[in-house]
């Protein structure tokens, strides 16, 4: 039995079958679009059917345009988190407005940082042009992965107060022990086929704990489960780290 084989299609088949599932994935899509559950966005206040992304059906909100990772942000917040940014300073790279809306508000003080243009600070992640100590809580949402995020761990613990937090959401894969990241892979078409995307440097497996942890943080999770996913359309099993600078010594006595 040896190099036995199922019957292939032939090439017109193939294309045609091509052709077929292409088309069959857009009126899955459209459909879904146009008559697949309602959710609730915790972010605007919208009930309806969300709206797809690419490949991903129902992710979107179609009144704010909030993704999965920001209304797990809001319910973080809306579940006890509001509490730590209360009063705080909270630093936020590569903003997103639907989070600044509601992040702003709490903080003490708040500002927006960046390496481009058009944001309250012009910052470098991996050499943030700021004094140790100086902020509460940095937000970074899907920005690590765009950069040496060892330099950039180490920035963010030392500019963060003690007891201080950093929220991050990364492309991750839980059933991977380790990152994928390779530095052979340094076109855009190698970080298109195997990061998802021109500009990642990495897909992060669950040792992304790890890093955090190695830079000095505690870490914990808030992780997208049911009912919630289903409810605010979170992507199942997503989570935002909690990541924790220890405090002061002495602190809290
Ligand atoms: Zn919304």
């Amino acid at each position: 039995m040896d190099g036995a084989q199922p019957r292939g299609r032939s090439q017109a088949e193939i294309d045609e079958k091509l052709d077929l599932r292409a088309r069959l994935a857009v009126e899955h899509l459209a459909r879904l679009a146009a008559e697949g559950p309602e959710r609730d966005c915790c972010l605007c206040g919208y009930r309806g059917r969300f709206s797809p992304v690419r490949t991903k059906p129902g992710i979107w909100c179609p009144s704010c345009d909030s993704r999965p990772r920001h209304r797990l942000f809001k319910l973080w917040l809306d579940r006890g988190g509001a509490a730590e940014i209360e009063g705080r300073r909270v630093l936020h790279f590569a903003s997103e407005p639907i989070l600044t809306a509601v992040v702003q508000p709490l903080a003490a003080r708040y500002a927006t940082a960046d390496i481009l243009p058009g944001h309250d600070l012009h910052l470098d992640m991996e050499a943030i042009d700021q004094p140790d100590a100086s902020w509460d809580v940095a937000i970074a949402n899907h920005v690590l992965e765009h950069l040496d995020d060892r330099k950039a761990l180490a920035e963010l613990h030392r500019v963060l107060a003690p007891g201080g937090l950093f929220l991050v959401t990364v492309p991750l894969v839980e059933g991977w022990a380790e990152t994928l990241e390779n530095p052979a892979w340094t076109s855009p078409e190698d970080r298109r086929a195997y990061y998802t995307d021109p500009l990642h440097l990495r897909f992060y497996g669950r040792d992304f704990r790890d890093r955090l942890a190695q830079a000095g943080f505690a870490v914990e999770d808030f992780t997208a489960v049911e009912p919630d996913v289903f409810r605010f359309g979170l992507q199942r099993g997503e989570t935002l780290f909690v990541a924790r600078k220890a405090a002061a010594p002495g602190a809290g006595r």
